[in-house]
């Protein structure tokens, strides 16, 4: 099911308060219009009533994709809650678990065993998700990918709260992109070709880091990078 309720919020542009359906939950089997939304950056975006400007809530969603093999479950928060990534991640698990895991009936544990759960930052990374399960991709590999071209490629525009995310595929060249987070604007966009991705997805040499960045179900290379900060049990 999808569960909206409408909302009022700031524009941040006027600070006119605007009305608009804030969605918390989403299933993509039943509203795949959803789904299309997110990946074309439309999904919860408002144009203020009063300067027309286009603003966009950070995303608190819970997001089921089981359908047509893609097997996804994703907690989406907001990109300012990755400071604290590791609370943030058991919280996570902790849900699934009770909604399809150990704590859930045998129906539900069924489903579960076809999901992937992960719990994600901001927009530009909910999309990202969606995309590897749609064409697929394992994401942790792709991690790794990123991981080598944070390393070899020559002025990549690493600065805090600018991310590497795969935008789309097409046949054989992975789109990428340096997107900065709260925007969601593409500082950089570059091809890549997925035989890169194919080798180190089966390179031994990458197996530590791999076991690293699939240690939870913040499988995104910046848990390697940013130290969590403790606040503490989170209740979802
Ligand atoms: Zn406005």
């Amino acid at each position: 099911m999808s569960i909206f309720s409408p909302t009022s919020f700031q524009c941040p542009n006027c600070g006119t308060e605007n009305e608009f359906d804030h969605f918390a939950s989403i299933n993509a089997d039943r509203r795949p219009d959803l789904r299309d939304d997110i990946i074309s950056g439309d999904f919860m975006r408002v144009k203020c009533s009063n300067c027309a400007k286009d603003f966009r809530p950070e995303p608190e969603l819970n997001y089921l994709d089981f359908g047509n093999g893609n097997g996804l479950w994703l907690l989406a928060r907001p990109i300012s809650a990755v400071a604290h990534w590791s609370d943030e991640e058991i919280a996570a698990q902790t849900l699934f678990d009770n909604a399809y895991g150990a704590g859930a009936p045998k129906a539900a544990q069924e489903i579960g065993k076809e999901l992937t759960a992960r719990v994600t930052f901001g927009w530009a990374a909910i999309r990202e998700k969606i995309v590897i399960a749609q064409e697929e991709l394992d994401d942790a590999a792709l991690e790794k990918v990123k991981i080598t071209i944070l390393r070899n490629k020559p002025g990549n525009p690493v600065e805090p709260g600018v991310e590497l995310r795969l935008l789309a595929v097409r046949s054989t060249v992975f789109h990428m992109g340096w997107i900065r987070a709260t925007t969601n604007e593409a500082l950089e966009v570059f091809e890549m070709q997925r035989a890169l991705y194919e080798q180190i997805a089966v390179d031994d040499a990458w197996e530590k880091i791999g076991k690293e960045l699939s240690a939870g179900c913040f499988v995104d290379m910046q848990r390697l990078f940013i130290v969590p900060e403790p606040i503490g049990p989170i209740a979802l």
